[in-house]
């Protein structure tokens, strides 16, 4: 006996990570009539980037857009238990208002202080802190090479596998079809997506089609015959635990690379690089935490002489090689409703909600309707124009 179907849906996503559940959301928040149906192939996200993020949520950008993403999405997050209640049972995200540290030597203040200008004008809650005030803050905090930082009050981090879980449960109480399969296939007629075909044998019709399949989003978009400059970049998060006490941190950030924030009874982090071969690559190196992690975090809070790493566990980002930013819009000028939201480069879970409702926008309205994401479209990269953020990231 066969399973194969033939179902016909307004919207089909490719991807129930955080971008595709977000889309299916404001999709369904936007229009309860639009049929939307998303296609996850393992929906115990083994390998998804959003469980395996360290679920860091920032203002802090260079540019506009970032900062927009992050202004309506935050607020989101920190409502999610109650956006996201099923029958009365509030969705708890362990959202926390830690705050938000970025911290850099001479070479970078001028970066940081413009950034800082930048993100006071979008109405961020931001202090510049020199040297003196930065080490009254956070004593135990060596500041010697260091000449500025920005401290970003209202924002911090949540829970990633828990936002997952409950977007996932209250796209389906909003009659989000989720279908447990994998695209590999899409139909296309002339200018138009009209289907996708799935490992199963089904087939599901759709008048628009998005891409938000992550790091794997390339191979989706080449299903089209479409190139994308993005590429799975792998990453550690590590979990460390420290002997000796340090006041509350905030999400610490140091130009090179150094991300981490407290988690349980330790800390959470890593130090990326974009030197990373590109590739679908879940190995784990146990080294990586001994010569690279733990000498930033030891040179920056001497008590980390003494740590201990408990847990590394290896993720994709979805980096756009372009220019780091993501890729939000349609396919223009070859299939108007092939939509891509990709490309998020190690912010996907921060800005999912933000893009979930700039996608829905398009979709029913055919332009951006609150946030003007023209300069994340397309566009840019058939110009091969990058659209970069300006000093750290
Ligand atoms: C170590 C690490 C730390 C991070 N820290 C942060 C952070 O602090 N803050 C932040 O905002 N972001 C962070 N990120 C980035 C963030 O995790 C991603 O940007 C975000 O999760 C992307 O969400 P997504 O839904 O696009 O991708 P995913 O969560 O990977 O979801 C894509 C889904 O598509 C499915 N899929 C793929 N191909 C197909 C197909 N053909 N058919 C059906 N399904 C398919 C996959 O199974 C997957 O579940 C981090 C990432 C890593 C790896």
């Amino acid at each position: 006996m066969s399973n194969e179907i033939e179902a016909s849906f307004d919207v089909v996503v490719i991807g129930g990570g955080a971008i595709g559940m977000a889309i299916a959301y404001y999709l369904k928040t936007a229009s309860n009539a639009c049929r939307v149906a998303v296609v996850e192939r393992d929906p115990a996200y083994t390998l998804a980037s959003t469980p395996r993020a360290s679920g860091g949520v920032r203002r802090l950008f260079a540019l506009p857009e970032n900062i927009q993403l992050s202004n309506f999405s935050i607020p989101v997050y920190a409502q999610f238990a109650e956006l996201m209640a099923v029958d009365g049972q509030r969705a708890d995200i362990s959202f926390r208002k830690g705050g938000y540290l970025f911290i850099v030597p001479t070479k970078d203040v001028a970066n940081l202080q413009r950034n800082y200008e930048t993100q006071r004008k979008h109405g961020v809650n931001v202090d510049f802190l020199e040297p003196d005030a930065l080490k009254k803050r956070f004593p135990s905090m060596v500041v010697d090479d260091l000449a500025a930082a920005v401290h970003s009050l209202d924002d911090g981090w949540m829970d990633p596998y828990a936002a997952l879980m409950a977007f996932r449960k209250k796209v389906r109480t909003m009659n989000v079809t989720l279908f447990q399969d994998e695209v590999v296939g899409i139909e296309r007629e002339g200018a138009l997506v009209r289907a996708v075909t799935l490992k199963s044998g089904s087939r599901i019709n759709a008048d628009s089609i998005v891409n938000a399949a992550g790091a794997w989003s390339p191979i989706v978009s080449e299903m089209v015959g479409q190139k994308i400059p993005v590429t799975p970049l792998r990453r550690f998060e590590h979990y460390f635990e420290c002997e000796e006490t340090i006041e509350p941190l905030p999400y610490v950030k140091d130009v090179n690379k150094l991300a981490f924030r407290p988690e349980g009874k330790g800390y959470t982090g890593g130090v990326p690089t974009l030197g990373e071969p590109r590739g679908y690559n879940f190995e784990t190196d146990h080294d990586y935490f001994e010569n690279v992690v733990w000498p930033a975090l030891a040179h920056r809070f001497p008590q980390f002489e003494k740590t201990k790493c408990r847990n590394t566990m290896p993720g994709l980002y979805d980096q756009n090689d372009l220019d780091g930013n993501p890729i939000i819009g349609p396919w223009q000028g070859e299939c108007e409703n092939f939509y891509l939201a990709t490309g998020f480069s190690g912010h996907g879970l921060m800005h999912a909600p933000a893009t979930g409702r700039a996608i829905a926008e398009l979709i029913l309205h055919r332009r951006f309707q609150t946030l003007d994401l023209t300069r994340l479209g397309w566009k840019r990269v058939v110009e091969n124009k990058p659209y970069p953020e300006q000093g750290i990231i």
